[in-house]
């Protein structure tokens, strides 16, 4: 696949200083740079320079995010694509952040920006790639391996969809359909061989809904749990099973109310998986598999 992964988010914090204690210290990111009133983070499991841009601003949310293409031409394939699929193309130039070279954006259908990108400075693991230990010392915090997927809102489902699909070549795992079956009100898709890398949920348009991490098991879920607790971090829902993608997870608010999540597990996805189809009156069950309802917090 070309489009490779998720590479970052950019997320709108309003105290920079409280964010980053967050993200560093019970998240367990590790700061990599700052320049231009930015801070650039990266998860211990993580190669490139950072997959994390905290933005101070007056409310939160979501800046953009950006998925890394394997390579430069297939960067520019992809920049035709999205032209021919209609949507509005800008340049971002080397330099614009630190250690990346260009990224072309765009405005989804939802509203949000959205990057592509091939060249970032890779900086490695403390593990490193030679006989590695499975994890370095002294983790602080959640310290998941990665980020995984955002979880965004927006109004237009079905052709934010259709363009992951056409343009960019994703898969659809999930999606969510309304009893009569005639409108898409979630849609789950995916280009790595995970459940989910990103998702729509029918909603306020340019929203993050959350923004989530991957940890290694279900125990670290948990443990998550307890870090959170001691931290006295407010939980909106403790540890338990999605029906969508078969993930654990837990889900939880950064300082500025930016929600964030701890997920694992979920099944694989090839090229040719099928899209799994939930009806809206089991959309309890397909978000929060045990309660088998939403929460009043998680749909506002
Ligand atoms: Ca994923
Ligand atoms: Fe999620």
């Amino acid at each position: 696949m070309s489009i490779m992964r998720l590479g970052r988010v950019q997320l709108r914090v309003m105290d920079l200083d409280k964010a980053v204690d967050y993200y560093t210290h019970i998240i367990g990111l590790e700061e990599t740079g700052r320049e231009d009133g930015k801070v650039y983070l990266k998860a211990w499991d993580e190669y490139d320079h950072h997959s994390v841009i905290l933005q101070e601003a007056d409310s939160p949310g979501i800046e953009h995010f950006a998925f890394k293409v394997s390579s430069e031409d297939e960067l520019a394939k992809y920049e035709k694509r999205i032209e021919q699929f209609g949507l509005t193309i800008s340049r971002v130039s080397k330099g614009t952040r630190l250690k990346e070279g260009e990224a072309i954006r765009c405005v989804l259908p939802t509203g949000h920006h959205m990057e592509l990108y091939h060249e970032i400075e890779k900086l490695g693991t403390a593990t490193g790639t030679l006989n590695p230990h499975p994890w370095p010392e002294n983790l602080r915090g959640i310290a998941p391996h990665r980020l995984d997927h955002c979880l965004l809102t927006g109004d237009d489902v079905e052709n934010v969809t259709r363009f992951f699909v056409e343009a960019l070549d994703f898969g659809q795992s999930e999606k969510i359909m309304t009893v009569d079956g005639e409108t898409m009100i979630g849609s789950f898709l995916f280009t790595t061989n995970t459940a989910h890398d990103v998702a729509f949920i029918k909603g306020p348009d340019a929203k993050l809904h959350h923004a989530a991490f991957f940890v290694d098991n279900f125990y670290d879920v948990l443990k998550a749990a307890d870090i959170l607790t001691r931290r006295d971090v407010n939980i909106e829902v403790t540890p338990t099973r999605h029906g969508i993608t078969r993930g654990q997870t837990i889900y939880f608010f950064d300082p500025s109310g930016n929600r964030n999540e701890a997920f694992t597990s979920g099944y694989m996805t090839f090229k040719d998986f099928p899209t799994i189809t939930w009806t809206e009156d089991k959309i309890g069950q397909g978000i929060f598999y045990h309660r088998r309802e939403l929460t009043e917090s998680f749909v506002n």
